[in-house]
């Protein structure tokens, strides 16, 4: 790992801040709510998200209840510094499908005093970390894990569940093809999944 010097040509002082957790934990209303705060301040922000998200709307960082703001989508972490421009803040939806690179652009960027905010899945439906989000958080300045509420008992829930049978990792999170379960009730979702297959 090889350490850099941090120029701050604008005296700022940058910082990365991750924002995790499962489906429906608020995520992107989070990352929404610390970017419009930020243009509040008339600060310069610039956002951008995945190519692969088009749930809603090829422009907007679409959070699930219409609450959204404009993002650029695109294919690469390595365009994020070209099409940052002279922004003050960063913002980045839907993180876990973002290439390996990311955690290596958002040092960069808050080397350059930029405050970086990345918002993503932590896990996917297997329960495993997902993408370039554990190199994301462990650089991170800041993390926040924010819950979702288990659908089957109430309790706070990490996990993302897969209801439908479609066999695709970035399969996206319509209501109907995913929901939030704490531990128990997923492991206990898993095993019945697991004994209905194996006979
Ligand atoms: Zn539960």
């Amino acid at each position: 790992m090889q350490f850099q010097e941090n120029s701050h040509p604008t005296g700022r002082v940058g910082r990365i801040e991750v924002i995790v957790g499962s489906m429906f934990s608020g995520k992107t209303e989070e990352l929404i709510r610390r970017l419009r705060r930020a243009k509040y301040a008339h600060q310069r922000i610039e956002i951008f998200k995945p190519q692969i998200d088009t749930r809603y709307s090829d422009q907007n960082v679409v959070s699930h209840d219409s609450n959204s703001i404009m993002a650029t989508p695109i294919s690469s972490s390595s365009s994020i510094p070209l099409l940052a421009g002279v922004a003050d803040v960063v913002g980045i939806d839907e993180a876990q499908f973002f290439d390996m690179d990311l955690a290596d652009v958002c040092n960069k960027l808050a080397n350059n005093g930029i405050r970086v905010i990345a918002a993503g899945l932590d896990m996917d439906f297997r329960g495993n970390p997902f993408g370039p989000i554990p190199q994301l958080m462990a650089v991170a300045d800041q993390v926040t894990k924010v819950h979702a509420i288990c659908v089957r008992c109430g309790d706070l829930a990490q996990f993302s569940h897969r209801t439908s049978e479609a066999d695709r990792l970035v399969l996206l999170g319509e209501a109907d093809a995913y929901e939030p379960l704490c531990r128990r009730c997923y492991n206990k979702a898993v095993r019945e999944e697991y004994k209905n297959t194996t006979y």
